[in-house]
């Protein structure tokens, strides 16, 4: 920032009075200016001028001429260093004051000249965007690394190995004996429909077997074995699912389609035992199953 600050003649003067040996000759230069102001000469400018024409001429002449300074300008902004590149700007300035406005060497200077000015833009715009990148990284770095829920959401979630596309195809519904996903075809519905009776009042059954073909409502499924209907008796689980109370009548009338279904294939799975698998929290995960 105090470069770009320093492109305008404050730079030029602080140059000149460096090239004629620090501050004490810049303070000089200044008392010379004010008691030049104070005793009320008329063109002070000149008189200063006329100091810095001096000391230009003597650079110039120390170095072997005009050409040579601006010779020794260029090598210096070749280098390309940002410190480099105002010190030849300020040698390019004394050699053409030194060469009294000679057209080659005022170009060569005004090129030196540019190429400074695009050095100090070129320095604020990587200073400014080295801060921001700083401001970035703690800002980053304040965050916490992982973030519970980000984890959670990006996981896929476990479906006892369907795919989405699978389930909907499908049509996958949730054993509420054993809680494994299965395709609907392969399971006892249980249906919640809700009846208007005689008497304009509401009133909720429990349909299943062939009258829960095509019935709306809320709906239950169990496999089409003794043994998920027999948990699900235990627990009432198909209360649970259909929030409403269900007659014992439904759990015997599947009990007795599971036993049909299973003599006719020529199995009993009436005694075995229900095991969760070790190490599964969530019903997603794994079905439970039976040993
Ligand atoms: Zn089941």
């Amino acid at each position: 920032m105090t470069r770009v600050a320093g492109v305008g003649a404050r730079a030029c003067v602080r140059a000149r009075a460096r090239a004629r040996g620090g501050g004490e000759a810049r303070r000089g230069t200044n008392s010379r200016m004010f008691a030049a102001a104070s005793s009320g000469r008329a063109n002070d400018a000149v008189f200063v001028a006329h100091g810095a024409v001096e000391t230009s001429r003597a650079l110039a002449d120390a170095c072997g001429g005009a050409v040579k300074l601006i010779e020794r300008a260029e090598a210096l902004a070749r280098t390309n260093a940002s410190a480099s590149l105002e010190a030849a700007r300020a040698l390019a300035e004394h050699a053409e004051v030194a060469s009294g406005g000679d057209a080659n060497i005022s170009t060569r200077a005004r090129e030196i000249e540019l190429e400074h000015g695009r050095r100090v833009i070129l320095d604020a715009y990587y200073a400014e965007t080295a801060r921001a990148a700083r401001r970035q990284r703690n800002r980053s770095a304040a965050k916490p690394k992982k973030r519970a829920r980000d984890r959670a959401c990006r996981k896929p979630k476990a479906r006892q190995g369907w795919t989405r596309p699978e389930m909907r195809e499908r049509n996958a519904r949730t054993c509420v004996g054993c809680e494994k996903i299965e395709a609907k075809d392969a399971m006892f519905r249980i249906v919640r429909c809700s009846v208007t009776l005689d008497n304009g009042k509401q009133t909720t059954t429990v349909k299943y077997g062939a009258d829960a073909d095509g019935a709306c409502g809320r709906s239950a499924y169990v496999c089409k074995t003794r043994c998920c209907v027999a948990r699900a008796t235990k627990n009432k689980s198909i209360n649970r699912a259909l929030r409403c109370s269900v007659d014992k009548d439904a759990y015997d009338a599947l009990a007795k389609a599971a036993a049909v279904i299973e003599d006719d294939a020529g199995v009993d799975t009436s005694g075995l035992t229900f095991v969760r698998p070790e190490g599964t929290a969530a019903r997603w995960s794994a079905p439970g199953v039976w040993l």
